[in-house]
């Protein structure tokens, strides 16, 4: 069975749009996101465009700043600090990687952890670790909601998580553990990767390689979800994305399988959404809607 990331995203971005409707009939609150890119990088001017219309289409308030590369550390950070402040601002997401010679540990943690709505700041890094409440990242929280299209309940399965970024791998393995999964973090440096694998109930890859996963890595019936997002060149002289995962291969054995594209991805800015609303909904006092 394939997992739907479109579908699944667009519901979830559905409700979200909903929720945002009635606070704002009800009390008047528009939920308000500010993505910050400094530089002109091609992938990430795409990526920031897309979360700004994913913005709008939610019926939030979107904020764009768009800085030159050669923007300075201390600007940059003021530019956060100022929209810590800004009353109309629920979340702030700056756009990564920063172009070299920026410290991008140093502008995050400037965030105010209310409004670090890609979960990256220590302080919700650490509330993942401890199971205390805080805002999750959004691909990591994205792939949980694919698999629970699989099994809502997935507490004593083996899950392996190949990746150990901040950013992906680190996060999912901390919402494995937490949803009860038992959890390897495989990495560059992982001893016979292909056995570790096969033993895995879920699998999660992240690690940025195309189609490292074969097919006779995958448990039968296991679930697999594929984050990795490569460009390739086909035979044929154009490029497409795909993931880590040799899909085809991997599908016959899976039970479960997410695509690239229209598995991980999408569900990533549906999740962001949904963090923003969250934030929003916090910093007013009110009840977090069911979504
Ligand atoms: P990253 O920072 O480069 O981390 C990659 C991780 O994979 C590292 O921990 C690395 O190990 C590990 N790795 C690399 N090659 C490996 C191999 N041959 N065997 C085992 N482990 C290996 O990348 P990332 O930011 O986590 O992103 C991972 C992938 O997810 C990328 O393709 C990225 O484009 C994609 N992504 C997708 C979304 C989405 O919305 N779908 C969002 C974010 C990222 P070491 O630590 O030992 O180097």
């Amino acid at each position: 069975m394939y997992i739907d990331g479109k579908a699944t995203a667009a519901e979830l971005r559905a409700r979200v749009g909903a929720a945002a409707a009635d606070l704002k009939a009800g009390r008047g609150l528009v939920p308000g996101l500010a993505v910050i890119l400094a530089g002109d990088d091609p992938a990430s001017r795409v990526y920031v465009r897309a979360k700004a219309a994913a913005t709008i289409d939610s019926g939030f308030h979107s904020v764009e700043h768009l800085l030159p590369a050669r923007v300075g550390q201390r600007d940059l950070e003021s530019l956060v600090r100022a929209l810590n402040r800004d009353p109309a601002i629920h979340g702030i997401l700056v756009q990564l990687p920063l172009p070299p010679g920026l410290d991008a540990e140093a502008v995050i943690a400037a965030i105010d952890p209310a409004k670090d709505v890609d979960g990256l700041h220590p302080q919700n890094v650490g509330a993942l670790w401890n199971g205390r409440p805080g805002l999750v990242p959004c691909t990591p929280q994205g792939c949980l909601l694919l698999l629970r299209q699989w099994r809502p309940d997935v507490a004593g399965l083996d899950a392996v998580v190949i990746g150990r970024s901040g950013l992906v791998g680190k996060p999912i393995a901390g919402l494995l553990l937490a949803e009860n999964c038992t959890v390897t973090i495989a990495h560059s440096r992982t001893a016979d990767l292909p056995g570790l694998c096969r033993r895995a109930d879920i699998l999660i890859a992240a690690a940025g390689r195309p189609a490292l996963v074969r097919g006779d890595w995958i448990k039968p019936g296991a679930a697999v979800v594929d984050v990795g997002i490569n460009r390739v060149i086909s035979a044929d002289g154009k490029s497409r994305l795909i993931g880590d995962v040799a899909t085809e291969e991997a599908a016959l054995v899976a039970g479960a399988i997410t695509p690239v594209p229209g598995g991980v991805g999408p569900m990533t800015i549906a999740c962001l959404m949904r963090n923003t609303l969250v934030a929003a909904c916090r910093a007013a006092g009110l009840a977090e809607p069911a979504l």
